[in-house]
């Protein structure tokens, strides 16, 4: 009887060990521009350090007992292999390859051409805001986050897909950074895992909007909203109201917009809902 039982456990765990992969390896590692790499580093007692470039970057210890860096790859980022540092680890520097993926285009009209073409005074206050949004995506905290398996932040269809290259009246600008749902105005929105409350203002671009950062370099961003119900500094738990949904800044129409970001890249939101598209 106790055979069967190790020969089951064993059974259960072995794919994960004979690939060297846990839960969140699975999830997450999906090597592309605009995606996620998931590097192993090892057993070891303590957390090592990893950083891409200057940005340091996310350490956890996953399901199967490995540390492993999960890395933001910007969308910016070419095909090719990427170098890791690593300080601590039992196995130093490693590095990973970043394979290619196809984005789709749209072509939008905009009737508020400020929006298109923003006049000196909207430049100064769009790279004002740009700054402040920059720096709120680089806050590295040592405490890890709750959950990287995100909840949705809320309940609807998901509408423009992250990477879509964007033309506004004609003119090629930032491709989507983000993942929209398709909901109507005043819907909640909910922080999909702990964290702290670090902006909450009303932006050009983006109308009202707040970051959450969860640890360790991840973080996430909600615009277009109408409405606030947080503050700059307060602490959420998973499954909070933090804001409603609107169509503030520039917006065709209420929705959401939602931001993921790892080592201040970032990344397709659906991949953290599981519902990622090669
Ligand atoms: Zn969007």
């Amino acid at each position: 009887m106790r055979r069967v039982a190790v020969l089951f456990i064993l059974g259960f765990f072995w794919p994960a060990l004979a690939f060297g992969q846990g839960y969140m390896a699975r999830l997450l590692h999906h090597p592309v521009p605009g995606g996620v790499a998931v590097v192993p580093l090892g057993a070891g007692d303590a957390a090592p350090r990893a950083f891409l470039g200057k940005d340091r970057v996310m350490v956890l210890r996953d399901s199967d007992g490995q540390w492993i860096a999960v890395v933001g790859i910007d969308l910016k980022t070419g095909t090719g292999r990427q170098a890791l540092r690593v300080e601590g680890g039992t196995q130093g520097d490693r590095s990973f390859q970043v394979g290619g993926k196809q984005y789709k285009s749209q072509h939008i009209t905009l009737k508020n051409k400020s929006q298109v073409n923003p006049d000196p005074e909207q430049v100064r206050r769009y790279e004002r805001e740009y700054k402040e949004q920059i720096d709120a995506y680089r806050r590295f905290r040592d405490a890890g986050p709750s959950n990287v398996s995100l909840d949705r932040p809320v309940n609807g269809r998901l509408s423009s897909p992250f990477g879509l290259r964007r033309f506004f009246n004609g003119q090629e600008r930032n491709p989507h950074s983000g993942l929209d749902f398709a909901v109507p105005a005043g819907t909640p929105v909910k922080a999909p895992a702990d964290g702290v409350v670090t902006i909450v203002a009303d932006y050009f671009f983006n109308g009202k909007t707040v970051f959450i950062d969860h640890g360790q370099g991840f973080i996430t961003m909600y615009c277009h909203l109408s409405a606030f119900q947080v503050h700059e500094g307060q602490p959420v738990r998973r499954g909070d109201v933090i804001g409603k949904v609107g169509a503030t800044g520039r917006a065709t129409g209420p929705h959401l917009h939602w931001n993921v970001s790892l080592n201040n890249a970032r990344v397709d939101p659906a991949i953290f809902i599981n519902a990622f598209q090669p």
